[in-house]
């Protein structure tokens, strides 16, 4: 019902161009691990290994103990869901989530009873008899998902799932997507380049870029305590500040490297002293209010509190509650 998966030293190359370098990746048994990456980083590259579409140039590819090289898809412990459910749409929802199951030999009142429970799983008990054309998208969705979960795989791999509904049927989604993986405990990797998504799902987001890992962690811990600038940017808004040999705009600071400083970490009460800034703009946003200060050369993003109302032309004392530095010498 559940695996750990072993990703070791994986190169995948597409004629000649490397679309995966040299990638190790552990993931634990039952855990929720989101591969996040603008397009063309390699996600889907590497979910397809996992799911035995493809064979890797070089490297191996285990679940539990088990090497992967040479077992076709339909023999693997993995169950894929896609962005397009890809449904039958002559076959009622029961059939539909019921389908591996014939294909494995289960009789059909076995298979009935599987894709009822299935079906309430994904919020839509006793809906056996309909058709895949009497659901909205997100239902459908659902169905794809109830329907990969059916046959028990060890291991559930999610390409984009939720990259076709809109925006506040996705953010319902993915609460209920990261219930149903805690009620069921199988091992989910979640592709997205939603950073947003990512977090509402992840145990532990792995950030890639150009077919490598650029960081991984738990979701807190990428986006407070990023391990590359790659990771820091994607993550979300970000005032990079550099300081060589211990000089930067806003004072001295020990080392070489970049301040990473997030937007909310900003803020006109105390901390870490970055001078005194003047505003150039600003805008409500509901949450907060997101403005631009000029601090020297540099330009910084802040977030500061609802009731704050900064002014073009203000001179703000700004400090930093919170930041990371990268070294990179
Ligand atoms: P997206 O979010 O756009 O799907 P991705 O991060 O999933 O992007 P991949 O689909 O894994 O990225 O692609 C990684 C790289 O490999 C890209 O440069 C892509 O063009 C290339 N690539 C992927 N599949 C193939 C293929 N079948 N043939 C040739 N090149 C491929």
């Amino acid at each position: 019902m559940t695996a750990s998966v072993t990703i070791d030293r994986v190169t995948q190359t597409y004629g000649g161009a490397m679309a995966l370098h040299d990638v190790s990746l552990q993931i634990a048994a039952g855990e929720f691990v989101v591969l996040l990456g603008p397009s063309g980083c390699g996600k889907t590259t590497l979910l397809n290994l996992i799911g035995g579409f493809a064979a890797p140039a070089s490297g191996r590819i285990l679940i539990g103990d088990r090497d992967m090289a040479g077992v076709a898809p339909a023999q693997r412990p993995t169950t894929t869901v896609f962005q397009d459910y890809a449904l039958f749409p002559h076959m009622s929802l029961a059939d539909n989530v019921g389908f591996g199951l014939r294909m494995r030999g289960v009789s059909r009142g076995e298979r009935r009873a599987k894709a009822a429970q299935m079906l309430a799983l994904v919020g839509l008990p006793g809906r056996e008899d309909r058709r895949p054309h009497e659901l909205s998208g997100g239902q459908r969705q659902r169905v794809a998902l109830a329907r990969a979960l059916a046959v028990s795989p060890d291991v559930l791999l999610l390409d984009e799932p939720l990259g076709a509904l809109d925006l506040k049927l996705r953010r319902q989604m993915q609460d209920e997507l990261k219930a149903i993986q805690r009620q069921v405990g199988t091992t989910f990797v979640h592709v997205t380049h939603d950073q947003e998504e990512a977090m509402a799902l992840a145990d532990r987001i792995v950030v890639m870029s150009e077919g490598r890992i650029a960081d991984q962690g738990p979701p807190r811990e990428v986006y407070l305590r990023p391990r590359s600038l790659f990771s820091a940017a994607f993550m979300g808004e970000i005032n990079q500040v550099p300081v060589v040999q211990g000089q930067s705009a806003i004072g001295p600071y020990p080392g070489t490297g970049m301040l990473l400083i997030r937007p909310e970490a900003i803020n006109v009460t105390g901390g870490l002293p970055l001078g005194e800034a003047v505003v150039t703009d600003a805008a409500f946003f509901g949450t907060h209010v997101r403005a631009h200060a000029r601090l020297g050369d540099l330009t910084l993003t802040l977030h500061l509190p609802q009731g704050s109302d900064p002014q073009p032309g203000q001179v703000l004392a700004l400090y930093a509650s919170a930041h990371a530095f990268l070294e990179t010498e």
